[in-house]
């Protein structure tokens, strides 16, 4: 059972509640969709190289950080990812999967730590994301908004009113350089919800992968 990788590699997780933890990237290549502002176009029309699910599970222990990331691209784009993830669980690794939204997260093992980054009107994708999805999130999942202006701001507000019973952790991070970090943490500070939580993309500030 084979899925098409992109890279496997260690660095200091960059966003979510995990931001600054050493973990290992699985980033598999592909992804369907084409927000305006992708900042891994390169990976989305990657074709990138078969790898066995055995094999990619003698590589990540050898990598010497118990936390993975699944990311892309879009990883449920392909269909071998969910297998992945319950391999890498019963391994006792902690897993983490970052997710558009726009495929099913049914039957992803529930001991994965899902990130589902919502993409707003200023992607040219926020029709993508499937809806259910928000019903199938646990406490332990989080919801991510990449911000590029005011519109994308107040999409976010609009989806954290509607499925606030699902939302346990809000990150709001600005995309850059359409979004000024400083006016984005003013508007999570007054407006944002009681959990909200701004965040820079750590990796991006220090310059590594
Ligand atoms: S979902 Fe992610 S990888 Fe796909 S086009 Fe959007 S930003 Fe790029």
């Amino acid at each position: 059972m084979e899925l098409s990788v992109f890279e496997i590699f260690k660095t200091l997780q960059g966003e979510s509640s995990f931001q600054g933890i050493p973990t290992v990237f699985i980033r598999l290549a592909g992804c369907p969709l084409n927000c305006s502002w992708c900042d891994t176009k390169h990976v989305r029309e990657a074709e990138g190289k078969l790898i066995s699910i055995d094999e990619i599970m003698k590589t990540v222990p050898l990598m010497g950080t118990p936390v993975v990331e699944v990311t892309g691209g879009e990883p449920l784009a392909q269909k071998n990812c969910k297998v992945l993830l319950k391999r890498l669980n019963d391994q006792g690794l902690t897993v983490l999967l970052e997710t558009s939204g726009a495929f099913p997260l049914d039957n992803v093992d529930s001991r994965t730590h899902i990130i589902m980054d919502v993409k707003p009107p200023s992607s040219g994708e926020a029709q993508s994301l499937l809806k259910s999805n928000f019903d199938l999130l646990g406490t332990n999942d989080e919801v991510k908004f990449p911000v590029a202006n005011r519109e994308d701001f107040d999409y976010a507000l609009f989806i954290i009113r509607t499925y606030e019973k699902r939302l346990w952790k809000v990150v709001f991070t600005p995309v850059e350089p359409e979004m000024e970090p400083s006016i984005l943490a003013q508007w999570v500070l007054k407006e944002g919800p009681p959990h909200g939580r701004f965040q820079l993309q750590l990796h991006k500030i220090l310059g590594i992968p």
